[in-house]
């Protein structure tokens, strides 16, 4: 008996080794300089405040990481008293269906004499409600256990696959799991080591992250990524939801996006954020996309659910939440003007119809992209009964007094190259919204025109702080208050709204 509890002991020594070294081979990429032309979406207005407020940010961050730190140590309390106990109902759940596969693995694991065969492989186990594996609601024609890692040898795969499927039933959820909002079925990453036991081989079957860490993994991709104000926007959500989210950033070299993001899901990442430059290789990624995604042609939050990568676009609906509940302009009924035609364009436009304005102009530098883009539009835009027209930005010298928007949102890069779109200054008078995408030490150049011809103005950093909301709940299924959230990252940010 002692010798079966060193062993064990010996074998979770291993795994924490493992990894580590997995964590630490994840984001095995170094920096890479900028393309020209290339464009940083995080802290993009990188001005002489900079190190002041990143140095800030770091406070925060590393004060949120010693609350995160403080709330880890005290498991049982915490979980059994948080409102979602939705943690370690999964966590022991997870850790019985270890137990079960491993006590068969250790048993029926085949010996292979002679052979070195000896490595690692990873199983994502698709399990339902009932504790039967494989799910085919939606239509979803999904294996039961998936081999997204394989150990080098087909054979030995098959039997580890076998021995999991012989270990099933596993029992059904707890009422705390069925309850939980957007899971009704679950993944786990089973990693299986192959070793070596004196001249043959001993099989045994080992947990991933989940049993022995509490938090979840997520990650912002990009490159570069390293200003990217994610992780702590993240962490603050996960401090006042008491979810046990980890959240980290993970740069992926440019031809590497794809590879990068498998790895790290198959080393148990739960799910990730995209940013610049990779937002169109994630929409080719995606197994499955959501209306909104597939509407921008851009993917910003992924996730796998049944054994899918998933994808999804928050920054439209972070930009609607952010004018009307943060800004309190409800667009129903108002006229919109949106100057660009680029990504975050695309992703605003269904977001924005399905608020229901009377109009949206859109007007871009390259006159026929906005008539491109007005042409994806077009049908989505009759059906919620909105006016849609626009052109070039030369267009906008034609405008009277009489076409005079309610709001006028920057989604162009404009304020990133430090340039003013033409916009006449009857459109940003009084009683108008200006809303720059872009944020930063210092308002825009955008905003501060606008700022000057009398319009109230705001910058993108609720919209970020709002898409990054919209990502937590389809992964947590808790919704975040933003708020709270918004001020932090503002006092962070160094400068108060304009
Ligand atoms: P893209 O590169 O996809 O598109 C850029 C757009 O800006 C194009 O329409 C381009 O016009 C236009 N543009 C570029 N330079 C100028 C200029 N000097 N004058 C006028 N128009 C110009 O970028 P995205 O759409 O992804 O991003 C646009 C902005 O939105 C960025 O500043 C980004 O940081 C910000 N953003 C903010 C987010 C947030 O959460 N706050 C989220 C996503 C984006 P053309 O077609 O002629 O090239």
């Amino acid at each position: 008996m002692r010798q079966v509890q060193r062993r064990v002991e010996q074998l979770e020594e291993q795994q924490q080794r493992l990894m580590t070294q997995t964590r630490e081979a994840a984001p095995a990429v170094r920096s890479q300089p900028l393309k020209p032309g290339e464009q940083r979406q995080d802290n993009p207005l990188r001005g002489q405040d900079e190190r002041t407020s990143t140095d800030e940010m770091a406070k925060l961050e590393a004060e949120i990481g010693r609350n995160l730190d403080q709330y880890a140590k005290r498991p049982k309390r915490y979980q059994l008293t948080a409102t979602s106990a939705r943690g370690v109902d999964y966590a022991q759940y997870y850790d019985r269906l270890r137990r079960r596969i491993e006590a068969r693995g250790t048993s029926d694991f085949p010996q292979r004499n002679g052979k070195p065969l000896y490595g690692q492989l990873i199983l994502v186990i698709n399990v339902n409600r009932l504790g039967k594996l494989g799910y085919n609601r939606d239509g979803y024609n999904v294996d039961a256990i998936d081999v997204v890692k394989s150990s080098g040898d087909p054979a030995l795969d098959r039997q580890a696959v076998a021995i999991v499927r012989a270990a099933a039933p596993f029992g059904p959820f707890t009422a705390d799991m069925a309850r939980a909002p957007g899971h009704p079925r679950s993944h786990f990453h089973i990693q299986v080591f192959a070793q070596r036991a004196g001249n043959s081989l001993a099989g045994t079957l080992m947990t991933s992250t989940e049993s022995s860490q509490p938090a979840d993994r997520y990650v912002v991709v990009g490159n570069p990524v390293a200003h990217s104000r994610s992780p702590f926007i993240h962490a603050a959500f996960a401090q006042q939801t008491g979810e046990a989210v980890e959240y980290g950033r993970l740069e992926a070299p440019l031809d590497a996006f794809a590879d990068v993001v498998r790895a790290f899901l198959a080393g148990g990442g739960h799910g990730f954020n995209v940013t610049v430059p990779f937002k169109l290789q994630a929409y080719d990624l995606a197994d499955r996309l959501t209306p909104r995604a597939e509407a921008a042609g851009a993917v910003n939050t992924m996730w796998i659910e049944d054994g899918l990568i998933h994808g999804d676009n928050t920054d439209g609906v972070g930009l609607v939440r952010d004018i009307q509940d943060n800004l309190d302009t409800l667009l129903e009924d108002k006229r919109v003007l949106l100057l660009g035609a680029g990504g975050a364009a695309m992703g605003a436009m269904l977001p924005l119809l399905e608020c229901r304005p009377s109009r949206i102009v859109v007007a871009n530098r390259t006159a026929t992209r906005a008539s491109d883009m007005l042409e994806e539009f077009v049908e989505a835009a009759d059906s919620f009964g909105v006016e849609l027209w626009g052109g070039g930005l030369d267009a906008l010298e034609q405008l009277s007094e009489d076409d005079v928007c309610d709001v006028v949102i920057n989604a162009s890069s404009s304020s990133l190259h430090g340039e003013l779109p033409p916009v006449p200054a009857f459109l940003l008078g009084e009683g108008v919204l200006a809303y720059d995408m872009m944020y930063g030490a210092e308002p825009t150049v955008f905003l501060q025109h606008a700022a000057q011809c009398g319009a109230r103005t705001a910058d993108g950093l609720g919209m970020l702080v709002e898409q990054a909301a919209e990502a937590f709940y389809i992964w947590r299924g808790v919704r975040p208050r933003t708020a709270p959230v918004l001020g932090a990252a503002r006092r962070a940010a160094g400068r108060a709204q304009g």
